[in-house]
């Protein structure tokens, strides 16, 4: 909540597109234990060994290939060849019922050109699909929110359990709720990590905080299914509370956190019987999820810092 937080997250928010930090951070000696934390490793069989072992913790995973903003028609190509290998190793080592992916539509071309991306991810969604699983469309910076939702009602036309992301940020999350809280719709409800200007986001964190509250009533006492994206205790017992004025079952919701934050409390969550699942992400293009976390919390960026100048 303090002043220099928010600079201090802005900041980060600017170097996570600068391609000469970028290259300054990817070589920083201790990067890559700090990465690590949040990041399941660089290959699948790395990712696959930390999926089974959240799902034999009672856990369930979203796993996400990392890999943002392509810019060539072949590199999104690969991207979908990818996710198609992950869901058929997902289904090979029987963890479809328990693991499903999220993606990114700008790793698959959306910024080429959004029928591009939209024919990728449904291809992405087929594979799924033949796996026993589903995909979750992460929601990105607010300039492709339009675009991504207008991907997601296309794509719902043929897979009705594509998941898409509310963040709570916009100052329309709200009327997204209520318009995506119909039966059969998944809906992770995030703040949202991109940063956004103040005409079109709440920038001030009790802000973000109150809409994050007003999207969860809408959400729970819908007919859909709601994915409590967050690590903020009182926004967890919020939705716990709502979850039962709204007589809902521990199926008809799940809560999410992120790989490496908070793992004691995901568990917690899991053994009192409700849904928890945790978002996985993997592969060598690490550098904006990365940031990201680092803006979101202060205390990470002096780990991270701590570790470089202490090697
Ligand atoms: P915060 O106010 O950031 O944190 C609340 C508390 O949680 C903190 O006080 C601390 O105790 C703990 N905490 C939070 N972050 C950290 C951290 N990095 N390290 C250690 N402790 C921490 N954003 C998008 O824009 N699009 C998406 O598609 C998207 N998908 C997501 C999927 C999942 C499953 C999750 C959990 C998040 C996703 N996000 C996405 C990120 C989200 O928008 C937030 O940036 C992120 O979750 C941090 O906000 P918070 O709700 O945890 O609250």
């Amino acid at each position: 909540p303090t002043g220099g937080g928010a600079v201090l997250r802005q900041a980060l928010q600017a170097v996570s597109t600068s391609p000469r930090a970028q290259a300054l951070v990817e070589r920083a000696p201790l990067t890559r234990d700090v990465v690590h934390r949040f990041i399941a490793g660089e290959t699948m069989d790395e990712a696959l060994d930390v999926t089974e072992g959240i799902v034999g913790s009672g856990r369930l995973v979203s796993l996400d290939v990392l890999g943002e903003d392509v810019r060539d028609a072949e590199q999104a190509g690969r991207t979908v060849a990818y996710y198609e290998a992950l869901l058929a190793r997902l289904a090979e080592a029987k963890l479809a019922d328990r693991a499903e992916v999220s993606l990114k539509l700008t790793a698959v071309g959306q910024a080429l050109d959004p029928d591009t991306a939209l024919e990728n991810a449904r291809r992405v969604c087929a594979a799924a699909r033949a796996a026993g699983t589903s995909v979750t469309i992460d929601m990105e910076d607010h300039t492709t929110v339009e675009s991504t939702l207008d991907s997601v009602r296309e794509l719902r036309r043929d897979f009705p359990d594509t998941g898409l992301v509310v963040q709570a940020y916009l100052r329309r999350a709200e009327e997204f709720s209520a318009e995506m809280a119909y039966a059969g719709s998944r809906v992770r409800l995030c703040k949202g990590a991109y940063g956004a200007p103040e005409s079109v986001a709440f920038t001030r964190r009790d802000d973000v905080d109150k809409s994050y509250v007003r999207c969860l009533k809408a959400l729970m006492a819908g007919q859909g299914y709601p994915m409590v994206a967050t690590h903020d205790p009182r926004l967890i017992d919020i939705a716990g509370a709502l979850a039962v004025l709204n007589e809902r079952g521990t199926d008809t919701f799940e809560y999410q956190m992120l790989y490496g934050i908070r793992p004691q409390e995901q568990k917690r969550i899991a053994e009192t019987g409700a849904r928890m699942r945790v978002y996985v992400a993997y592969g060598t293009e690490w550098y904006g999820y990365f940031l990201r976390r680092l803006a979101e919390r202060p205390a990470n960026l002096a780990f991270f810092v701590r570790s470089v100048v202490t090697r």
